[in-house]
């Protein structure tokens, strides 16, 4: 439920409460207010009428008496008139006008004691005097207090009446205003969402009243600003990281890379002079030359393939897009770059892959990851006895699962604890970045995979896990 719906609902509540307490207490109040009136009426009638029939009375003219009695009785709610005199009654007339529910052929003093004690009927006295100021007789009189309820039930009805528009006046109000209200953070709320979700981009306008929602408005406004300029600093940052990463890898396989260029570039130039020399002495027949000149053309190749390769790491690859790659490929693109510090190491590198399996992703962020690996395994290597490294692929249901294992004995438990943590190396100083790992991670999680030390194998391994295609889960 919307917030204004529930706090227009809660004032009413509120307010229909006290006003129906009010309400009641007014007209309780009322109701006394108008009997008492009544009452004190009803006495002057009394003795009004006392006045008026006292001469007939006295003259023991009952019947001009009951004519003024019955006179005085039109009109008014007087229910019954009697005078008595000692034990006599000498004058006893009713009506039941203003008594709804009496019936004539009713007992009257009957239905007279029944309404006195429901208090539907108020009995008044006063002393009929006669002329030498003596009281002969005793008037009474009883006033119905029907039309009396009546009026304080319309003044109910009335009250009620003025209570449910003032309650809907007053929730009106009050929703209009907590709409008012809401609609102003309903807009925030939005905002919030969006920078929430990462749209840091929302054409956000701030609120320029000078209330604490305008207030709360304008500091989302440059929070949203702040982080927008955070978010910029830390892409550029993490930019300068993963460079900084690759120019490490870079760097670790440049004594390699410069000897795999150089030893094929040795072989060319040899040939070439060889071959001017036979040429000059004619000691080289066609055929000969055809074959001598091919095999240039191969170790060309070579150091064509290196170097593209070279040119295509250094590349930033966060931008290209998911393409179907043979992962026989990226192997073999990748060893291009260090297959030469296998071999000066002395290092056996074993490669098992199906030159089959593809998997849709970004090649040079793979290759990344691999280079780092095998980056790691050597360092971890070099310096044993039995240094081996095996790089192989697989598929694992819907996944492509690549392991580098390396003849190392695996990592101790409070070194693989912390190899989540940016920066953590062991490495010495100008070896380690002590990003790879955690940026190699990042990458396989972008294409929706993992990448896991085996804390089972005997050896040191790690495992990347990528799905084949783009949209699918990798089983866990
Ligand atoms: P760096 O290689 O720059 O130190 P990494 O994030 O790639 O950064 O690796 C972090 C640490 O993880 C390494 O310093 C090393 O202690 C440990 N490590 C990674 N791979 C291996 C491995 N194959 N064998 C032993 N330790 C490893």
């Amino acid at each position: 439920m919307k917030l204004h719906y529930k706090i227009a609902l809660g004032v009413t509540f509120i307010q229909t409460l006290f006003l129906l307490f009010s309400t009641v207490f007014n007209a309780e109040r009322f109701k006394t207010s108008i009997r008492e009136e009544f009452a004190s009426k009803t006495d002057s009638r009394a003795q009004l009428l006392a006045l008026k029939i006292s001469r007939f009375i006295e003259k023991n003219d009952i019947q001009a008496a009951i004519t003024v009695a019955k006179k005085y009785q039109t009109g008014s709610p007087i229910t019954y008139v009697k005078v008595v005199k000692g034990k006599n009654t000498l004058l006893d007339i009713h009506t039941t006008q203003f008594v709804p529910s009496a019936s004539e052929s009713e007992d009257f003093s009957e239905y007279l004691k029944k309404t006195q004690n429901e208090s539907k009927i108020l009995d008044a006295y006063a002393e009929i005097i006669n002329s030498s100021g003596q009281t002969i007789a005793e008037l009474q009189i009883g006033m119905s207090f029907y039309e009396l309820d009546e009026t304080i039930s319309i003044y109910y009805r009335r009250q009620i009446l003025f209570l449910f528009f003032q309650v809907m006046l007053m929730n009106s109000f009050v929703w209009l205003l907590s709409y008012l209200i809401t609609r102003r953070l309903t807009r925030l709320e939005k905002a919030c969402e969006q920078v929430g979700s990462g749209n840091l981009s929302i054409a956000f306008k701030a609120d320029t009243s000078h209330d604490e929602i305008g207030s709360l408005s304008r500091t989302f406004q440059k929070m949203t600003l702040e982080l927008q300029t955070a978010l910029l600093e830390r892409d550029s940052q993490k930019e300068k990281t993963l460079s900084a990463s690759k120019m490490s890898s870079l760097g670790e396989m440049a004594g390699g890379i410069a000897h795999e260029i150089n030893n094929p570039l040795t072989i060319i130039i040899g040939k070439i002079e060889l071959i001017g020399i036979k040429v000059k002495n004619g000691s080289i027949t066609p055929e000969q030359l055809a074959v001598e000149l091919s095999k240039i053309h191969a170790t060309c190749q070579r150091i064509d393939r290196i170097i593209r390769g070279l040119r295509n790491f250094s590349r930033d690859g966060e931008q290209d897009p998911f393409v179907e790659s043979n992962i026989k490929q990226i192997f073999d693109d990748t060893l291009e770059l260090c297959r030469a510090r296998f071999n000066n190491l002395g290092i056996d590198l074993k490669i098992s892959v199906d030159p089959m399996i593809t998997a849709e992703c970004r090649t040079v962020q793979i290759s990344q990851i691999i280079l780092n690996l095998l980056n790691n395994s050597i360092h971890a290597v070099e310096n044993l006895d039995k240094k081996w490294i095996t790089l192989e692929a697989s598929v694992k249901e819907n996944s492509i699962m690549i392991e580098v294992t390396d003849s190392g004995s695996g990592i101790p438990k409070h070194i693989a604890e912390k190899l989540s943590q940016p920066f953590f190396t062991t490495k010495e100083i100008g070896k380690g970045t002590g990003l790879g790992l955690s940026i190699s991670r990042g990458i396989a999680e972008q294409h929706g995979g993992s990448l896991k030390l085996d804390t089972e194998c005997k050896n040191t391994s790690f495992k990347l896990l990528i799905p084949k295609k783009r949209n699918m889960k990798i089983a866990a």
